[in-house]
């Protein structure tokens, strides 16, 4: 998300839309690591879910490292030769250090990780969807092994579900924040438009905990409770399924069917993990 210079990177937590962490970059910055530094104050072992500018090698190896499972959409392996084949056509053993091309041809990998393959592909038939030059030179970049995995596991149909049913609330809570003319900064300089940001956070945040149901009930902060009252509350709870502010199985019926009431399984825990000890959200109770 590009603002007049700058870039807002946003960490969100994909049920509730509750963003977690904020960081604001020249609008040049690259995605990847900042997305690994966005995580960084989080748990181990959590469901990453990211988009392609989150999906170089290095970005998942750095995620990995902190035991997440990665549900990032991988960079596409793009062929030399429009049409022509891509690196997945290739077969890199990286223990024996050697590479296969399409045409069943193997070369070592020199000690800077490229493999030549000279003799072979003069008279390869294979030869126009491979390369324009004499002949092919296949680079291995450092982290070849982990988006080879990657897209592999991308063309399992279980990721991408996973990634399309939580990648509307992401983007929902992106346009929270740019909504009303909030895509233009206020200020001159990195440090007043940082501070801005994060007010604009907190402040959205608060909001959303209050649309969750944001309650205080004997000294704690609490998200379950009834999201609206007797007889208004079907209209309530079709009203916020319809703008995607709660999920329908978070809702059940009380008693006689009339009245609904927000599970609080998932807002819980959200809230748990915001609120370590207790603690209350802000100074100001909403
Ligand atoms: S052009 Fe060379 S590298 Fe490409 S398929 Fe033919 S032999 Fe293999």
């Amino acid at each position: 998300m590009r603002t007049d210079g700058f870039k807002a990177h946003l960490a969100t937590e994909p049920e509730s839309g509750i963003i977690t962490a904020l960081k604001l970059t020249a609008a040049n910055a690259p995605d990847g690591p900042v997305g690994v530094e966005l995580m960084a104050a989080e748990p181990d072992g959590l469901e990453v879910l990211a988009d392609s500018a989150y999906g170089s090698g290095a970005v998942r190896a750095g995620l990995k490292r902190r035991h997440h499972r990665l549900v990032i959409k991988p960079l596409p392996s793009r062929p030399v030769i429009p049409g022509g084949f891509v690196r997945d056509d290739f077969v890199v053993d990286h223990d024996q250090g050697v590479v296969t091309c399409p045409a069943g041809h193997t070369a070592k990998l020199s000690s800077a990780c490229v493999a030549r393959f000279a003799p072979h592909c003069g008279p390869c038939p294979m030869r126009s969807r491979c390369t324009k030059a004499r002949a092919r030179s296949f680079s291995v970049s450092a982290h070849d092994a982990e988006l080879v995995e990657a897209r592999a596991a991308w063309s399992e149909d279980e990721l991408r579900a996973v990634y399309r049913q939580h990648r509307p609330m992401a983007e929902r809570s992106i346009s929270w924040l740019v909504a009303k003319g909030k895509r233009r900064l206020r200020y001159r300089g990195v440090e007043r438009n940082v501070a801005w940001a994060h007010r604009r956070v907190a402040a959205l945040n608060l909001r959303r905990l209050v649309v969750l149901g944001l309650t205080r009930t004997d000294g704690n902060w609490v998200l379950a409770g009834p999201i609206g009252v007797l007889g208004d509350v079907p209209r309530r709870a079709r009203h916020l399924l319809a703008r995607g502010q709660i999920q329908r199985d978070r809702i059940f019926p009380l008693n006689s069917g009339s009245s609904v009431r927000a599970h609080p399984r998932g807002p819980t825990s959200t809230l748990r993990r915001l609120l370590p000890g207790g603690e209350e959200p802000c100074s100001t109770a909403p």
